[in-house]
């Protein structure tokens, strides 16, 4: 805890022995989309880049392997291969600045949302309390985390074009078919890159809400829940429930693919 909120309440009175429920702050769209920008355009530059490069040298090998025996298969592809990792492996500092900016702003978007809910349900102004170092780590984490995902998801498109690519110059494919298999793996990265996105703001805006809670000295949160289909069930039951920060097991957004949020809970 840095302050305590309930100590900031012009008029405590008003709120005596009762317990008030804010606003959860949800992740944005924004930065959703962000995410997924920065995730899909590396993924995009190296197929600009190197897709036709893939191609050609697949069907080299393919010709070879049939005109030659004892040609290696995918000796070109390989090779092919490899420049495509290099170009994106070129792109992850530039894409790891465009993270940290892209969370910078989502963190100032929550702050802002976050003390306009207080001002709006306790009159009290945290204006001045909340500010941005406290969160720098977080936001630092964040964009180590998200660069990590991006490589290990450019790996394991590069790794998915390797293996297609030798069970179809070994098998004889059609250049077409070829082809195919080469915008199929790139097509698998850009809706892995969806998810990464959509999971990551998700879990962002989780850790927003429990360091903005507990460092304003509330200790308890109801668990709120999109109220959808796609709601896990463990976390269906979880509804409205009120639980500690305290508490050991999972928080709201932290689980894979979780939307769930904390709503903050004052108590006079
Ligand atoms: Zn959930």
């Amino acid at each position: 805890m840095t302050y305590d909120i309930h100590q900031m309440v012009p008029d405590r009175g008003l709120f005596r022995d009762r317990r008030i429920v804010l606003n959860e702050v949800t992740p944005s769209i924004a930065v959703e989309v962000e995410l997924r920008q920065i995730i899909i355009g590396l993924l995009r530059a190296g197929q600009v880049e190197e897709a036709e490069r893939l191609a050609r040298a697949a069907k080299i090998d393919k010709s070879d392997l049939w005109r030659a025996a004892g040609a290696e298969p995918g000796s070109l592809t390989s090779t092919a291969v490899g420049r495509l990792r290099r170009v994106w492996g070129g792109l992850l500092v530039p894409v790891a600045k465009r993270f940290n900016d892209a969370f910078r702003d989502e963190e100032e978007r929550h702050r802002e949302e976050f003390t306009a809910t207080a001002r709006k349900a306790l009159g009290v102004d945290l204006k001045a309390l909340v500010a941005q170092p406290e969160v720098q780590p977080h936001i630092q984490l964040a964009t180590r985390r998200n660069v990590a995902l991006v490589k290990n998801l450019s790996d394991d498109v590069a790794r998915r074009l390797e293996n297609t690519l030798l069970q179809e110059i070994t098998a004889g494919s059609t250049n077409r078919s070829i082809e195919k298999t080469i915008s199929e793996s790139f097509e698998f990265g850009k809706s892995r890159a969806r998810l990464i996105a959509r999971d990551q703001a998700a879990k962002f805006n989780g850790t927003l809400n429990r360091v903005r809670q507990t460092e304003a000295g509330i200790d308890k949160y109801q668990w709120s829940t999109s109220l959808d289909e796609r709601v896990r069930s463990e976390h269906r039951v979880r509804e409205g429930v009120t639980y500690n920060w305290s508490d050991s097991g999972p928080k709201p957004g932290e689980e894979i693919q979780c939307r769930c949020t904390a709503r903050p809970i004052v108590e006079f």
